[in-house]
C-alpha cells in the first residue's frame, strides 16, 4: 500500500494539513481561496454567486469579442478568466461546506451515469 509519505516523496501531494495528513492541490487551493473572502452570511453567498455568473460572462465575453472583431482569441486571458471562475465555483463549495473535490466527483458520478443510461443528450437536472 502507498502510504501519504510515498506520495509526497513522488510530489503528488504539496502540503500536509495540521493533522499530518496529504492534501492535494485542490485542497490547498480551496483553502488559500477562503482566506480571500472579504464577505460573510448571505452577503458571501450573493457576492459569491454573483461573481460566479459574472466571471462566467467574461469568459463568453473574451469569445465574443474575438468572433465580433475577427481576431485572435488571446488564450492567457482566457485561462485567468476561467481562474476566476474557479475562484468563485471554489468559494461557494466553501460556502455548501463541500469541496473542489467533492463537486468534481458528484459531478462525474452525475455524467458517468447519464452515459451509462443513454441519457447524455435531453434536459432535466436529475435525468
Ligand atoms: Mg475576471
Amino acid at each position: 500500500m502507498i502510504s501519504g509519505e510515498d506520495l509526497k516523496g513522488m510530489g503528488y501531494f504539496e502540503m500536509f494539513d495540521s493533522n499530518g495528513d496529504p492534501k492535494n492541490a485542490m485542497a490547498l487551493y480551496s483553502d488559500w481561496v477562503e482566506g480571500k473572502i472579504m464577505t460573510k452570511g448571505v452577503t458571501r453567498q450573493m457576492e459569491n454567486t454573483l461573481g460566479l455568473v459574472g466571471e462566467a460572462g467574461e469568459v463568453a465575453e473574451k469569445l465574443k469579442k474575438s468572433l465580433r472583431d475577427n481576431t485572435n482569441l488571446d488564450v492567457q486571458d482566457m485561462k485567468k478568466e476561467l481562474g476566476d471562475v474557479l475562484f468563485y465555483l471554489a468559494a461557494l463549495a466553501n460556502l455548501y461546506q463541500s469541496s473542489l473535490q467533492e463537486v468534481a466527483e458528484l459531478n462525474m458520478e452525475k455524467l458517468n451515469s447519464r452515459q451509462k443510461r443513454g441519457k447524455m443528450n435531453g434536459s432535466g437536472d436529475n435525468r
